[in-house]
């Protein structure tokens, strides 16, 4: 890029200096800046001196040609051109004299005609390079910058001549040969104008500056001659020098590649397009007005009128073009299939909504999937599948606002977008949208029932971007999904309040953390209350965060469970409890309690991916504990039970986790296949001063007992609580009165410590013999 740049200086100040000696010579040679007298400087100047800009500048185009290979045949046609016309003007000084007296020269006419056709060539080549594709409209703007300025050119130009005012001579059209090239020229000129268009093409525009410099001193130069009135080598010459000077700048100039002219979209309409043409078709009306009061060659009066016939044209096409543009824009916007917003439709609908909501003007975003549509396509084949997707769209609409934006994105997947709507009237409406779809649908003349999950999520909060509006709704979608069907929706995460960018940020690094062993298990003690045994360690997931340093699992779990990570990060952390278990179970039989999630419980592979994970470590089933909570139960009772058997069967104990936060059921209970009951933080806090929590406890104590289940106390935090559980019959306790939760390490020590008795003076008191229920 650098050396770009630097390139780019060098060339540039390479061709100022020649550049600016031509400008010094010309103005010096022409006589505006003092010219010497004398036939020998005039035959100098005029054979030789004239010419040399003409030279160097093909001598710049040539090289052009060379440099731009996407143009070489413009620029090789340019300095062409310019070789021809200095050849032209050497051989009609030599025929002519310097005085310009003697005889024309045929010959010279003939290169100076040639020079500008090969010009015509190069300005033509040089839009094909520009314009890789011509629209009918770009054709039709070519033709009336043609027409207009062909008109005008005829008009004002040539008109004069051959309709002379009074005392004036006519002149005969042979001899206007020259200013008629240069009608041309300047037809071809405005013609390539109107379809590229007023834009900053540096190289182009200097071009046509220089044409037109040319143009304007042919013309002039005409006219002086016609009246007699023609003085060789005055400032006119810097009219073609100065063409000679821009050629040879351009040519300096160019690039490779020139930007394609882009007409579409935006700019389509633009006055930048227009500007050349308008010019054109008001030339064309000028030309009709003066025609009424000044006589008029008849041709620019024709040429005039197709011009304005050609505008009139334009204006049809444009129409065209802007409907079928509005047509295909639609079409690219409407889902074929059930004729409903597509998906790119509803994200351009959702970036304006999102850009615009706020907290008092929420707005929020369904994500529907139909459950059972594959049955559908595979029992009655993908027509009766189509005509089913096509019967959502109508039953939903009904419901709807006219500013709610109904979309299908692909498959069974619709989306509703609400503007103005927050998460509670979102789920009502979620909630009748549900109902409308259960009723039966009739297909193939057959009635079917299908489902549906809906998630739902809003903006501003928590998502705050269109991704993340998708997202968190497609999260709480596969949510409501697991859940088999109904409405599900994503909320903010209640412990970490991390918003919704962070939150999805976590959700990905989770992925990193399991793959990368950022995951790590603190190990929290159990002791017998009988005896103060170390009775088992409940390893608890800790998160080493690379920036946020340690995380607990409330920092994690949510996370985990959105990303649908719970089944990967159970296993993780099976495999890191039995591996430590493993390094103590030689000296201490202590056996390790592993929380499990709602994921795992209905993972029917879980039994064998734990047998394979003790196998692994060489220990017996009793060393795993697996804790689960009341209601991780509840989404799917038959197979969550029919695992846990599973895993009994193995021999791996199981335990019933926060016991009495949970809709506690003793009918459940009695069905729940588990070993231990954990009696939950909140229930054994205040046994020590509240007779009722302590009565609770006697009986929920009882009640396992005689069910055949041991009873652990949780939270425990203090010795008088240990001491009155201990007394009404808890077997275990877990709790900071204990140990807080350590590192592995850490772990292993204390386990040591706690064998030769070496925790007794702070273990002994928790138990029933050191404490006074009172
Ligand atoms: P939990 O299974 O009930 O674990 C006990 C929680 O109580 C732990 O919090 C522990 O640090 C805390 N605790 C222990 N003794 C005391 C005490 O005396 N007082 C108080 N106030 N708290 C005490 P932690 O480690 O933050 O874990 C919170 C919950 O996260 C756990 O509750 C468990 O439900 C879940 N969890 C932990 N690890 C895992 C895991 O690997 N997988 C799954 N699915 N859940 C896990
Ligand atoms: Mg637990
Ligand atoms: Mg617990």
């Amino acid at each position: 890029m650098e050396q770009r740049k630097q390139s780019g200086t060098a060339q540039r100040s390479s061709v100022r200096l020649p550049l600016l000696t031509i400008v010094l010579v010309a103005f010096f040679a022409t006589g505006t800046g003092g010219r010497p007298d004398g036939a020998a400087w005039d035959r100098a100047y005029d054979v030789v001196l004239f010419n040399l800009p003409y030279l160097a500048a093909a001598g710049a185009c040539f090289a052009a040609a060379v440099r731009v290979r996407s143009e070489r045949v413009a620029w090789s046609s340019l300095g062409l051109s310019l070789t021809l016309s200095a050849i032209g003007n050497a051989l009609r000084v030599l025929a002519a004299g310097v005085d310009g007296n003697g005889p024309s020269s045929p010959l010279a006419d003939l290169f100076a005609l040639a020079g500008y056709l090969v010009m015509y060539l190069a300005v033509i080549v040089m839009i094909r390079a520009r314009v890789p594709r011509f629209h009918p409209s770009m054709w039709l703007d070519g033709i009336i910058g043609a027409l207009g300025s062909l008109s005008a050119g005829v008009a004002f130009v040539l008109g004069p001549y051959l309709y002379p005012g009074p005392g004036q001579q006519a002149v005969g059209l042979i001899e206007l040969v020259g200013p008629i090239t240069d009608v041309l020229l300047l037809a071809v000129l405005m013609a390539v104008g109107s379809i590229l268009g007023v834009r900053l093409d540096r190289t182009f525009l200097m071009l046509a500056a220089g044409l037109c410099f040319v143009c304007a001193s042919d013309i002039a130069l005409f006219a002086l001659k016609v009246q007699d009135r023609y003085v060789d080598g005055g400032p006119l010459e810097l009219g073609w020098l100065a063409c000679v000077v821009l050629a040879a700048t351009a040519a300096a100039g160019a690039r490779n590649r020139p930007a394609p002219v882009d007409r579409s979209g935006g700019s389509r309409i633009g006055w930048r397009l227009l500007a050349v043409p308008l010019v054109c078709i008001v030339a064309s009306l000028s030309v009709l007005g003066a025609g009424w009061t000044h006589p008029m060659p008849a041709v620019s009066a024709w040429l005039a009128i197709a011009c304005v016939l050609a505008g009139i044209a334009r204006i049809a096409v444009t129409f065209r073009e802007v409907r079928g543009f509005n047509q295909v824009k639609e079409e690219s916007r409407t889902d074929e299939l059930t004729g409903l917003a597509n998906r790119r439709a509803l994200l351009e609908q959702a970036q304006r909504i999102v850009a615009s909501a706020s907290a008092s003007r929420p707005a929020a975003l369904l994500l529907l999937d139909l459950d059972g549509f594959k049955e559908v396509n595979d029992s009655l084949g993908h027509g009766a599948g189509d005509d089913l997707l096509r019967q959502v769209g109508p039953r939903l609409r009904n419901a709807l606002r006219s500013e709610d934006v109904l979309a299908r994105l692909g498959g069974d997947e619709f989306a509703v977008l609400l503007p103005g709507t927050g998460g509670v009237e979102a789920q009502a409406l979620a909630e009748r949208l549900r109902e409308l779809l259960l009723q039966p649908f009739t297909v193939a003349e057959v009635r079917l029932h299908v489902g549906v999950s809906i998630g739902i999520s809003t903006t501003p909060a928590p998502a705050t971007t269109v991704e993340e509006l998708l997202h968190s709704a497609d999260v709480a979608m596969y949510t409501a999904k697991r859940a088999r069907g109904g409405v599900h929706i994503h909320v903010p995460d209640p412990v970490t309040g991390v918003a919704g960018g962070g939150r999805l940020r976590t959700m990905e690094e989770l992925r990193t953390a399991l793959t990368d062993d950022q995951l790590v298990v603190f190990m929290q003690p159990q002791m017998g209350l009988r005896d103060g045994d170390v009775v088992g360690a409940e390893a608890l997931v800790r998160w080493h965060h690379p920036t946020r340093g340690l995380l607990p699992p409330a920092d994690l779990l949510p996370a985990a469970e959105q990303a649908g990570l719970l089944r990967p990060l159970t296993d993780t952390v099976i495999e890191l409890s039995l591996a430590a278990a493993a390094r103590w179970w030689p000296d201490h039989q202590v056996p390790v309690s592993v929380n499990l999630s709602a994921a795992n419980v209905t993972d029917l592979d879980l039994p064998d991916k734990v047998a394979a994970s003790l196998r692994r470590h060489g220990l017996p089933a009793r060393a795993l504990t697996l804790e689960l909570v009341e209601d991780t139960l509840m989404a799917d009772p038959d197979r969550g039970r029919s695992v846990l058997a599973d895993l009994r069967r193995l021999g791996v104990r199981t335990s019933i986790d926060d016991y009495g936060t949970g809709y506690s059921s003793l009918a459940y209970l009695r069905h729940l296949p588990a070993d231990e009951l954990k009696l939950d933080r909140t229930l054994t806090a205040d046994v020590d001063r509240d007779p009722r929590a302590a009565a609770i406890v006697e009986h929920t104590v009882a009640l396992a007992h005689s069910l055949g289940l041991s009873l652990v106390a949780e939270g425990v935090e203090t010795a008088a609580t240990s001491a009155v559980l201990a007394r009404l019959g808890c077997d275990v306790a877990q709790g900071y009165a204990i140990a807080h939760p350590m590192p592995l390490d850490d772990f292993l020590g204390w386990l040591v410590a706690a064998d030769s008795a070496l925790l007794d003076e702070t273990l002994l008191p928790l138990l029933s013999r050191g404490g006074d229920p009172a």
